[in-house]
């Protein structure tokens, strides 16, 4: 018997003002009742819609109907036939746009909780499985990875597991990409990420880090003087945009990603870190999707009183995932929505006293087809802040493209790739990930460096 129950089992939750002073995991995950009790609420469609609006189109009824009898090993393997992360889109996916909006379940009710079941069922196999890797035998190929975000990690695991000897070269000390660099502890435990990486090598992958590829080496070099046979760049968007306002250079501004990374993967929250970080009491995040949320929500738990969310369109605008925005607000952020900063205010020794903004009001639809913002004459105000983070936006690094012969970018400085399979304009070099679309999501890179694996091995083979 189906369960007709027309919400979701609730997850566990630290409590709001609880967790808004720790970095541990909001989100507990599901008990064993509650997910075979969740799963029950699937209807095992004939059609299944849900399957669609997952971008790497994971077997979901099938994973579902596995955990409605307790068989949650089989469920991690019917998801692992199309996903390598998981333990990571289980809990970042933005599912209330993919997945679970399909849902049948949702035309009446909640959709059925397919993120937080994949979380479960993840999570279950890492604490439950033995870990034993079958090195797969070496096919004589070598390939390079740059970058070991999402998309480089899962396109070096399906190239090792085809036998292909694997390099990864990442620029930071870390492997993991915005997973360890921008995504806090608080809504993706570190030890998740790693626990894949470390799966990776176990396969034979090498993972040579602090290495800036255009800097260190070429991408040309690899291929001329190392003897690789083919490139997959999955370098990520990195670079952050400024708003180019009055005041963007005083002490107390920070770009997102340099907030995020010291907070983050430089572990600046914690006492024994060597990490310096600026700890605001009155902080301003400008912009409105999850690099802003989880810059506001860092900033609360490193101590500040009051955090303020500063976006120039309205609430149903907000790129942010759903979940991020309820966090958010549940631990005390305060939005304020419809407004837009137009100079930064220093103190006499140059550091943040302020922020003056405009109050702004929707107009006709823009390019993106979203309402244009347009600021109200007259209605000026100062913002008491010491702090800035800002978290506009981003865009590729042009190290990879000023470095790399024949490469073609856009001219948001994307790589530009055939679309299907992330072959660039280089022979035996290919793209995936936010490198190539611009920022993001995490399916969308993993997915990316799928296709492209299995591309490469064609064209190898071919050759
Ligand atoms: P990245 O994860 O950016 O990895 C690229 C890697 O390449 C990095 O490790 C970088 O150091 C390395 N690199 C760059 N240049 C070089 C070079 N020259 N040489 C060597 N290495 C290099 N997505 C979601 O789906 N859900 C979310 O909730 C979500 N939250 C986010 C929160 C934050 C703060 C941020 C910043 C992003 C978030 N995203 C989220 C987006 C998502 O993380 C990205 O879309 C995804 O990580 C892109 O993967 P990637 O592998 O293409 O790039
Ligand atoms: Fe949904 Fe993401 Fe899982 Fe696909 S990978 S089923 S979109 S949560
Ligand atoms: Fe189950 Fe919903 Fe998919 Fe139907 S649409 S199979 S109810 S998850």
């Amino acid at each position: 018997m189906p369960n007709m129950s027309l919400v979701k089992n609730k997850i566990p939750e630290q409590d709001p003002m609880v967790r808004n002073k720790n970095f541990k995991e909001v989100a507990l995950g599901y008990t064993v009742e509650q997910a075979m009790d969740e799963a029950k609420r699937c209807l095992s469609c004939k059609n299944h819609p849900c399957v669609a609006g997952c971008p790497v189109n994971i077997k979901i009824p099938q994973f579902i109907a596995k955990v409605a009898e307790g068989y949650f090993e089989e469920a991690y393997q019917i998801i692992a036939q199309d996903s390598s992360l998981p333990a990571v889109c289980g809990r970042v996916c933005p599912q209330e746009t993919q997945c679970e909006h399909l849902c049948v379940r949702g035309i009446k009710g909640e959709p059925v909780g397919i993120g937080r079941l994949e979380r479960f069922v993840a999570d279950y196999h890492n604490a439950h499985a033995k870990d034993e890797v079958k090195r797969p035998t070496p096919n004589g190929h070598k390939v390079a990875v740059v970058g070991a975000g999402p998309a480089g990690l899962t396109c070096a695991g399906d190239l090792a597991k085809m036998g292909y000897d694997v390099t990864i070269y990442e620029a930071l000390h870390m492997a993991g990409g915005v997973l360890v660099y921008g995504i806090p502890e608080f809504r993706l435990p570190k030890a998740i990420v790693n626990k894949e990486v470390e799966g990776l090598k176990a396969l034979g992958v090498k993972v040579e880090t602090n290495v800036v590829i255009g800097r260190s080496i070429s991408i040309d070099e690899l291929m001329q003087d190392e003897g690789f046979e083919a490139v997959f760049i999955g370098s990520g968007a990195g670079l952050p945009s400024f708003m180019k306002i009055p005041g963007e250079n005083l002490k107390g501004v920070f770009s997102a990603n340099e907030f995020l990374t010291r907070t983050n993967l430089m572990k600046a929250y914690k006492d024994t870190a060597d990490t310096p970080i600026f700890h605001g009491k009155r902080v301003a995040v400008v912009g409105g999707g999850n690099v802003a949320m989880d810059g506001a929500r860092c900033a609360l738990r490193l101590g500040a009183d009051k955090v303020y969310i500063v976006y120039r369109r309205s609430e149903a605008e907000l790129p942010a995932r759903a979940e991020e925005v309820h966090h958010a607000k549940e631990e005390g952020v305060i939005f304020k929505l419809l407004n837009n900063p137009i100079e930064i205010l220093g103190d006499e020794n140059g550091f943040v006293k302020g922020m003056r903004c405009i109050k702004m009001q929707l107009g006709e639809p823009d390019a993106s087809g979203r309402r244009r913002p347009v600021p109200i004459e007259g209605s000026e105000f100062e913002l008491d802040v010491d702090t800035v983070i800002i978290a506009i936006g981003t865009s590729p690094n042009p190290l990879i493209r000023n470095t790399t012969k024949g490469l073609e970018t856009n001219r948001h400085g994307c790589i530009v790739t055939n679309g299907e399979d992330g072959l660039t304009s280089r022979e035996g070099v290919y793209a995936g990930g936010d490198a190539v679309t611009g920022a993001a999501t995490v399916i969308l890179a993993m997915g990316a460096g799928k296709s492209a694996a299995a591309a490469m091995d064609k064209y190898i083979q071919s050759k």
